[in-house]
């Protein structure tokens, strides 16, 4: 039996801990915050989240399945507020019984976390601060109660978020082959809410993820059990419409006034909630490698991204899953399954990077664009007439067969040719069949490149 330590109790960490607990490994997970499982969130980090079927499929791992129903939304469309007040329901997919679901963070690592200690072979300590590594003599260190300690491991990782403290250790010894990339987009967040209507009732259609596209800011807003919304105010950090010009000049009243007064109404304590929340940053973090001697990084301590695709906790949860797979085709862990697992997960990790800036502008700029919403539209169609016909949004967050990066390549083609052909036809006259005949002659052409 392995002793096993995990730096970071989060989404990741509490996963990862208890599938390798569920295995005959002893687990020690080592915690900065406080036992989510009796405090509050906390204010401006993603109160609730979009999980689809990768990081669903992944949770299956440890046995969570049932609990889904009890703790999420589903949100089969996207509900479009336009800036001229119309609003415009875009479904997901065009097949049925594929959604997202609004989940809460704390709610969900504290299920995680309940799975995790259910195991003889696991413990948590919380309010314990990972802050320095041995990695020579496998020792971690760590802060609690105001006094050092240590714990010798045979594995460990990293689930420490995107300010992995891991990570810095790792990347202290500067191997050759080290290299980390962190790019911020000029945009950040901040997080708002939308009270519950009466005893949970829900001021906005519950079951969607809610957009309002207003070209170079955007707003998004997604259901919560009881009945609130947690909406997320994506803006430029400086210049025109930007925070800094918020805090300067307009203030948040005006400026919601000009650009989402259908909402207005609905928060009426808007001022004193934008005064408190704090601006998150958007970031995407590259690095390579992920692993070093008996110890790796998952989850956004390896690949942090931003949250345009909804995929970061899903992506972190399938960095479990193919380390299960890897596992069971070698019998258990060893080292060599670190490095196999960072060769094999790297490009994916890249990739939905990628896609998540991409999806960041789409949303933007072009869900309020004509062509844009009649592309979606013939994607539905193909997607409802054709069980072979996933478009690039269901390839990353319906499908687990294929890897992001997989489904990032015939995406992209997919979309590229699909723009084209609806730009080119403000009616479509065609029959789906004969547009689905074109964009696989298409697709055989480009792949064979
Ligand atoms: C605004 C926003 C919206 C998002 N929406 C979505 C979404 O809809 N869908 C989706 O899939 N993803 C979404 N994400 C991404 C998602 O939040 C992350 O990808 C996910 O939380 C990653 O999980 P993790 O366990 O790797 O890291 P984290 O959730 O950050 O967990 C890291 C844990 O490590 C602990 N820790 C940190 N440092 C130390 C230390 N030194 N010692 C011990 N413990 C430590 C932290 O306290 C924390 O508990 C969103 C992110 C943001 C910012």
């Amino acid at each position: 039996m392995s002793e096993i330590i995990i730096a970071g109790g989060g989404l990741c960490g509490s996963l990862l801990g208890a599938f390798l607990a569920q295995n005959d490994h002893q687990i020690t997970v080592l915690e900065k915050r406080s036992d989510v499982r009796l405090g509050q969130a906390e204010a401006g980090r993603s109160i609730n989240l979009a999980l689809s079927s990768r990081g669903i499929k992944a949770l299956e791992l440890i046995g969570f399945g049932s609990e889904l129903k009890d703790i999420s939304i589903p949100m089969p469309v996207r509900c479009l507020h336009q800036k001229d007040g119309s609003i415009q329901y875009v479904p997901y997919s065009g097949r049925a019984g594929e959604y997202i679901n609004s989940i809460s963070r704390s709610g969900l690592n504290a299920v995680l976390l309940d799975y995790l200690e259910k195991c003889d072979s696991a413990s948590v300590h919380f309010l314990s601060e990972v802050t320095k590594v041995d990695f020579d003599e496998n020792k971690v260190h760590y802060r609690k109660n105001n006094t050092d300690h240590f714990l010798h491991y045979d594995y460990l990782f990293g689930t420490d978020g995107a300010g992995s403290i891991l990570r810095s250790e790792l990347f202290k010894n500067k191997l050759p082959l080290h290299q980390l990339k962190l790019d911020f987009l000029d945009y950040g967040y901040k997080e708002l809410h939308i009270e519950p209507v009466g005893i949970n009732g829900f001021a906005i259609e519950k079951n969607a993820l809610h957009i309002w596209p207003r070209g170079h800011l955007m707003m998004i807003a997604l259901p919560n059990l009881d009945g609130s919304f947690t909406m997320t105010l994506f803006l430029p950090l400086k210049g025109p419409d930007s925070f800094e010009q918020i805090d300067r000049e307009t203030g948040i009243i005006r400026y919601f006034e000009k650009y989402f007064p259908d909402v207005l109404d609905k928060i009426p304590s808007l001022e004193s909630q934008y005064a408190m929340n704090p601006i998150g940053q958007l970031g995407t973090l590259k690095c390579n490698p992920w692993n070093y001697k008996n110890s790796c990084l998952m989850g956004d301590a390896a690949h942090a991204i931003t949250p345009f695709y909804g995929q970061g906790m899903n992506c972190a949860f399938e960095d479990v899953l193919i380390l299960s797979q890897l596992m069971k085709e070698e019998g258990n862990l060893n080292t060599g399954i670190l490095e196999r697992f960072y060769q094999q997960r790297k490009s994916s990790a890249d990739a939905i990077a990628d896609l998540a800036i991409d999806n960041f502008y789409e949303m933007r700029d072009h869900t309020a664009n004509p062509v844009f919403l009649r592309k979606r539209q013939l994607e539905t169609t193909l997607e409802k007439t054709f069980p072979d016909y996933f478009s690039k949004y269901s390839m990353v967050t319906f499908r687990t067969d294929i890897s992001y990066r997989e489904a990032m390549i015939r995406g992209r083609m997919q979309d590229e040719w699909l723009m084209n052909y609806s730009n080119q036809h403000p009616e479509i006259t065609e029959s789906p069949a004969e547009i689905f005949d074109q964009l696989k002659h298409y697709m055989n052409i480009k792949l064979k490149h």
